[in-house]
């Protein structure tokens, strides 16, 4: 049930629906693609832009911070003791727009076709977070804000937020919340608003198996060395076991098991197992045994190699025996995996299992362990019944198989759980040509949101 506090807001924010969309357009106009040296000034705009329209909305305190790249965009409403504080992450830069004779229309000029807005940023991400500014408003205008809210935007996430964790680490005590919800990513379908509480982390190697001191002649050597290629080879298939899982002692160890609540929550999702392999046009799916496909994705480690070369791949032969070869290898991680203990076991594993005649030179990349907000986590309860009260049906619990450094940051430095709750669809084209966003997921996203503090702000007090 809604709120009576809510009942004005929600007027606010119908009422001012056609500003919204054409503020929105004017946000998207402006090319902060960060990733080119050319559209430096226009990041910088947009940062402009967005804390003019923090100031707008009625918040006073907003500031542009430098951080040695594009800036970042903070804000925060006055505290009011007693309320929780909610963080709002949200980016305001945006991919390059490459091949650009295939949009439709201009990535940088907005445009609505049968109620869908068409532009580069559109749904990832400034679409997104334009909706938290836009609730942020209705309440200042109509009542009391239920929740203390600071707004961290950056301009540098489509290019790994290179000085995000240094910011942080410098704003501490300022950025000190009780939950961060960020909508950067999709809902699970069409009509399927998501609550996304989990994601995998990720640790990185890379291996050399290094064998004579130069290329050799396969005729007059071949049979007296042993050829690392091959020693790559066995190495790497040594990794995995015949069910499909990863073959290195101690890799499951301090794998959370996966509840039976969540295995029920996944199992009402409407997911299509063969639309999934027709999808990728792979002749069948494989993984560990006893998991479904989701449960796989979702909440068990892997280990993958990402690439191997050895020796020669040009045109025609050239009998040799190479000097060395190379793989790179990661892992996806999940709750309670240490990242660095993962790294040491696999390449234990790599040692023990090194076949004589050659040696083994591994490099270990930087790691993120995985992240998991408790499904009873106030936010999780108050994202539910705000999503409920929008969509009218109840909201998926999904987690994702992929990693978003910032949200591991958030719970590294800052002690934050974080809640991603997204209100693109999966197919709106990020990162691709004709980029766009369902307005009416625009629409019910910021009453989502709205809706969301007031229960955040019930279940605080
Ligand atoms: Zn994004």
């Amino acid at each position: 049930m809604a709120n009576p506090a809510t009942v004005p807001v929600l007027d606010y924010l119908a009422r001012q629906q056609a500003r919204h969309v054409d503020e929105l357009r004017e946000f998207l106009s402006i090319p902060s693609v960060s990733a080119l040296a050319q559209h430096r000034h226009d990041v910088r705009r947009a940062a402009e832009w967005l804390s003019g329209r923090l100031a707008r909305a009625g918040i006073d305190s907003v500031r542009i911070d430098d951080t040695g790249g594009h800036p970042v965009v903070f804000a925060r409403t006055p505290l009011a003791p007693g309320r929780p504080t909610v963080l709002v992450y949200g980016h305001y830069d945006v991919q390059p727009v490459d091949p650009v004779s295939q949009w439709i229309s201009p990535p940088f000029q907005p445009e609505v076709r049968d109620n869908v807005l068409y532009a580069r940023g559109a749904s990832d991400d400034k679409g997104q977070l334009f909706m938290h500014v836009i609730a942020a408003e209705a309440w200042l205008k109509t009542g009391t804000l239920p929740v203390n809210l600071a707004f961290l935007f950056e301009g540098e996430e489509e290019i790994g937020s290179p000085h995000l964790g240094d910011y942080l680490r410098a704003h501490r005590s300022e950025l000190s919340a009780d939950v961060a919800v960020i909508s950067d990513t999709p809902m699970f379908g069409d009509e399927e608003p998501a609550i996304c509480y989990g994601l995998r982390g990720l640790v990185t190697l890379e291996v050399s198996v290094i064998g004579p001191f130069q290329d050799l002649h396969s005729g007059v050597h071949g049979g007296a060395v042993m050829n690392p290629a091959h020693a790559l080879a066995e190495l790497l298939a040594s990794l995995h076991d015949q069910s499909g899982r990863v073959a290195v002692d101690g890799f499951y160890d301090d794998v959370l098991p996966l509840s039976e609540e969540e295995r029920q929550l996944f199992q009402r999702l409407p997911f299509d197992v063969e639309a999934y392999q027709n999808e990728l046009r792979v002749p069948a799916l494989v993984g560990e045994a006893g998991f479904t496909v989701l449960e796989r994705l979702w909440t068990r480690p892997t280990l993958d190699v990402n690439g191997m070369w050895a020796g020669f791949t040009g045109e025609g032969q050239k009998t040799i025996i190479p000097a060395c070869a190379h793989a790179k290898i990661s892992c996806r991680l999940v709750p309670q995996q240490d990242p660095e203990r993962i790294a040491q076991l696999v390449e234990s594993h790599l040692r023990k299992h090194c076949p004589p005649g050659v040696r083994l030179d591994i490099v270990r990349g930087a790691g993120s362990p995985a992240h998991l907000t408790p499904l009873d986590h106030p936010a999780v309860k108050a994202a539910e019944a705000a999503i409920e009260a929008v969509f009218k049906r109840p909201a998926a619990h999904i987690r994702m198989g992929g990693s978003i450094p910032v949200v591991a940051d958030f719970s590294q430095t800052l002690n934050v759980p974080t809640v991603l709750l997204g209100f693109a669809l999966p197919n709106e084209n990020f990162h691709a040509p004709n980029e766009h966003f369902h307005l009416v997921n625009f629409h019910r996203g910021a009453q989502t949101i709205a809706i969301l503090w007031e229960k955040l702000g019930a279940a605080y007090v």
